[in-house]
């Protein structure tokens, strides 16, 4: 079978992107879009750096409500989809503005989730950008191969893997990383989220998710990885989401949000 010729035309679309990220999950609930959001406003935070946060998510789009751009409209020109900016150099791209209900996508067969994937990473009109973070869906699913094999021509920084410090996401994780290994997506690292509560009177850390194994860091001990950084929970951080606004910039001092802006140094 010839391979599909959007394969070389995503590759020279990506030669103006200087850092690709994807976002992955073993599961779904762990924070892989808000932290998608999180390390894109984080990057954005450099007003020399132009970001772009891209959401094929399909079946949760959520990054628009995140970003507080829900119910923004993208135009179709000649030269392709016209993302919805949120900062002079932050750009959002989600299948969320495409739907007329949120429900929409659930019911999409393969071959239309396919077409879409294909368009977000051939068509948008991003312009020359420094990073482009890709929220993807939870799990390793026939999404997944579709965007590796469409980013197969270009080069990929790698894969960011997001986990909470529990078993069974772990378990999850684990295979999430056999998947990358598999079709040659090369792991940038793994972030632990909601890894810890900081208490906001004693500032005291409790483990909300006792882990009996060791967590994230013994996981990453084991299979050669980096842990790229540990996310305490933050009630506000959910508040912010809810709200579209951005926890880092309503509250920049706390500890999570410090943890977010030190995964910022990944590639
Ligand atoms: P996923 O993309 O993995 O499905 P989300 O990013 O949608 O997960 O997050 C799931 C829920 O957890 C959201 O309500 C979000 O606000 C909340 N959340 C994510 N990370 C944290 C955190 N570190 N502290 C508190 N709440 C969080």
């Amino acid at each position: 079978k010839a391979p599909d010729p959007a394969i070389e035309e995503i590759a020279v679309k990506m030669l103006s992107v200087k850092h690709k990220i994807l976002v992955l999950s073993g599961k779904g609930g762990v924070g892989k879009s808000t932290f998608s959001a999180h390390l894109a406003h984080a990057l954005a935070g450099d007003s020399n750096k132009e970001v772009a946060l891209l959401d094929v998510d399909i079946c949760g789009p959520s990054i628009p409500r995140i970003m507080g751009v829900e119910g923004e409209q993208v135009h179709q020109s000649g030269s392709g989809w016209s993302p919805v900016y949120v900062e002079d150099n932050l750009a959002v791209m989600s299948i969320g503005f495409l739907l007329s209900s949120p429900d929409d996508a659930v019911i999409w067969r393969g071959p239309k989730k396919n077409g879409m994937i294909k368009q977000f990473l051939r068509d948008v009109d991003w312009g020359d950008l420094d990073y482009l973070v890709v929220d993807t869906p939870p799990g390793t699913s026939d999404e997944h191969l579709s965007i590796v094999q469409y980013l197969s021509s270009a080069h990929i920084d790698g894969a960011v893997i997001i986990t909470t410090p529990q078993e069974v996401s772990l378990q999850d994780v684990r295979k999430e990383i056999r998947f990358c290994r598999k079709v040659k997506l090369p792991i940038i690292g793994v972030v632990e989220n909601m890894s810890g509560f900081v208490c906001p009177k004693c500032k005291n850390t409790s483990e909300i998710f006792p882990s009996t194994t060791g967590g994230a860091e013994r996981m990453c001990e084991e299979m050669n990885l980096t842990l790229l950084g540990r996310i305490p929970l933050d009630p506000r951080i959910g508040k912010s989401c809810d709200e579209g606004k951005s926890f880092l910039a309503e509250f920049p001092e706390s500890p999570a949000a410090l943890a977010y802006r030190s995964v910022v140094h990944v590639p």
